[in-house]
């Protein structure tokens, strides 16, 4: 560490704040890390998928691509760059240590959904319990929703994503007529829940499986 850098850890970014210089590094492997460009639209490209290829549509997804690094020329533009990688992080940072982050249940999301996914409300509590479980797992977010205490380096999630709630709407039906499980394909899709391989829905499958017929 260079003297007077300071470096912070918010998800899987690593921020560096020197003298004459500021960066945001994503996970570090031990190879030299590529540069990227780091004005806003071209980091949300450059995080849109990752290593393997895949659409990551989940901003907090443990998936971010490794060995990268953007300069950035001010405070400013870091500010600009960590929005662009986690939507409203600093937000609800900044709102959860000043005791205002206005913190929305589960039950209230699935309650309000229509159409395709107001079937998701009918998932009973084990179900929510584990969807959650896999899900939230697999994001650097914490559900402060759930009642969850966010660590140091991490994000409060003050309500229910969409991913989650498309989760619970598979869940649901899974409940009423349980499938077979299958081996986890590494390249299907992240929300392709309806999909055999799944991690996400293998991982509901495991975890439910005494209780699924
Ligand atoms: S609900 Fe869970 S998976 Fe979705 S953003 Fe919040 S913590 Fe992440």
């Amino acid at each position: 560490v260079v003297t007077g850098e300071i470096v912070s850890q918010l998800g899987q970014l690593t921020i560096r704040i020197g003298e004459d210089d500021i960066a945001i590094e994503g996970p570090a492997t031990g190879q030299a890390p590529r540069a990227v460009p780091g004005d806003p639209a071209s980091l949300r490209r450059w995080i849109r998928f990752d290593d393997a290829g895949r659409y990551r549509p989940l901003s907090g997804a443990r998936s971010m691509r490794a060995n990268w690094q953007a300069d950035l020329p001010s405070i400013a533009a870091m500010d600009a760059a960590i929005e662009a990688v986690y939507p409203l992080a600093l937000e609800h940072l900044a709102a959860a240590s000043e005791g205002r982050l206005r913190i929305v249940g589960l039950d209230e999301v699935l309650s309000r959904q229509s159409g395709r996914y107001q079937v998701a409300a009918g998932l009973g509590t084990a179900g929510r319990d584990a969807a959650t479980a896999v899900l939230c797992a697999r994001c650097v977010k914490s559900p402060a929703w759930a009642g969850g205490a966010t660590p140091p380096g991490g994000i409060p999630c003050p309500e229910p994503c969409s991913v989650l709630v498309a989760l619970c709407r598979e869940a649901a039906l899974w409940e009423r007529e349980p499938p077979e499980a299958a081996p986890v394909n590494a390249e299907a899709a992240f929300a392709d829940f309806e999909t055999p391989g799944n991690e996400v829905r293998e991982a509901y499958l495991r975890l439910r499986k005494d209780d699924l017929g």
